[in-house]
């Protein structure tokens, strides 16, 4: 399904970490920061522990709070929806587009009321959402846009003649994860962008326990460092021995980006003529990463029969994406939903998740092609 590219070159920086004597965040965390700041084109970086907390940090900062509700898809994996409730604000469910599997702009203005503070759209699987529809509406609406772009690193956007990466930020915030079976992985880690000095400065504050002093200043002072803490905070940090790692990963990750294009264009020919199969829609102003490749099984076919077929061929795939409204976590009273989800649930139903790693060779490709016909046709 996915395999993580990781190799000396990382297990060598981790190995300079560990020896340096400064093994949590310090020197590798903020080189780290910097050089993802300038590979996505944002003003300013903050790494934090994992996607979740960077999400949340972002949406504390947009004020999510206890009684505030917060604009978002269910069709996510669950954490989406999970740190908008850590917030304890409620998410506001809206459906999809079918071809996108991202949320559907027309349909967001509705959802938007007086308890919003923001909108929380998700790059789903890598594919850049409608960015400038859902900025025009945050700025008209006055609520803040932030991006969940834990799946979207390297992933493109067309504004105005231009070609931009994801995490610019085109909204207010975009929060990256570094998970393995996102494309750079750190192990664990995350990473929140702004273009708001004053949101950046919070998020480090809070990643830090709330200490108003960081520890690489403290240790660097020739005075005596007295701490304070404004305000209250986490732990959220991410250790130098990730950031090193993450600093090897992003240099792979032009390669990274190269292959998975190449392995989804072969997997839209290698599939084009299988009655009934649905490739993702890519819109023409956006360049997925291609985190995932998630096909649409014709309708009347049995999505867990197909995987099982596929299975017994040596080949392991997943069902679409998750929708948070269907579990037990979410009972009716922790959500609410503007309009219907039935895209969302039809998409999880019929979604077929390929697949797809940097490792992956042309025969493991066709392999995959020639087990899906036999199981679809
Ligand atoms: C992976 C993922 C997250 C969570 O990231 P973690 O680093 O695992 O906390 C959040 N949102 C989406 C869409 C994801 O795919």
């Amino acid at each position: 399904m996915a395999k993580p590219w990781l190799g000396e070159e990382e297990a060598a920086a981790a190995r300079r970490a560990i020896l340096s004597g400064w093994v949590t965040q310090g020197p590798e965390v903020a080189a780290f920061e910097r050089e993802f700041a300038a590979f996505v084109g944002a003003p300013y970086a903050c790494a934090v522990s994992n996607g979740t907390s960077a999400l949340q940090l972002a949406l504390l900062a947009a004020g999510a709070a206890p009684g505030g509700e917060v604009v978002t898809v269910s069709h996510s994996f669950i954490a989406t929806a999970n740190a908008i409730r850590a917030c304890g604000s409620t998410p506001v469910f809206v459906d999809i587009q079918p071809g996108t599997y991202n949320i559907d702009p027309e349909r967001v203005e509705a959802a938007v009321g007086p308890k919003t503070r923001a909108i929380l759209c998700v790059h789903q699987l890598g594919m850049p959402c409608d960015l400038k529809t859902l900025a025009g509406l945050a700025r008209r609406l006055g609520v803040f846009l932030i991006e969940d772009a834990a799946c979207a690193v390297g992933s493109e956007v067309e504004i105005e003649g231009d070609w931009k990466r994801i995490g610019a930020p085109h909204g207010d915030a975009a929060c990256f994860s570094f998970h393995p079976r996102k494309l750079l992985t750190t192990g664990d880690g995350g990473m929140i962008t702004t273009r708001r000095a004053e949101w950046d400065a919070k998020f480090r504050l809070q990643r830090h326990h709330g200490m108003a002093v960081s520890d690489t200043v403290r240790h660097s002072s020739r005075m005596v460092v007295e701490e304070s803490y404004p305000e209250p905070g986490f732990n959220f940090r991410l250790t130098d021995i990730q950031a090193a790692t993450g600093r090897v990963q992003l240099g792979r990750l032009p390669a990274m980006l190269d292959r998975r294009r190449t392995l989804a264009s072969r997997y839209r020919e290698l599939l084009a003529d299988i009655p009934g199969l649905l490739m993702p829609e890519e819109p023409s102003w956006a360049r997925s990463n291609w985190q995932s490749f998630c096909v649409r099984l014709a309708s009347g076919a049995r999505q867990a029969g197909v995987m099982q077929a596929l299975l017994d061929d040596g080949i392991s795939t997943r069902r679409g994406v998750m929708c948070a409204h269907r579990e037990a976590a979410y009972p009716p009273e922790a959500w609410r939903a503007a309009g219907g989800l039935e895209n969302s649930e039809e998409a999880q139903d019929s979604g077929l998740i390929l697949p797809l790693f940097h490792q992956m060779t042309d025969a493991d490709q066709d392999r995959v092609a020639i087990a899906l016909r036999r199981a679809c046709v």
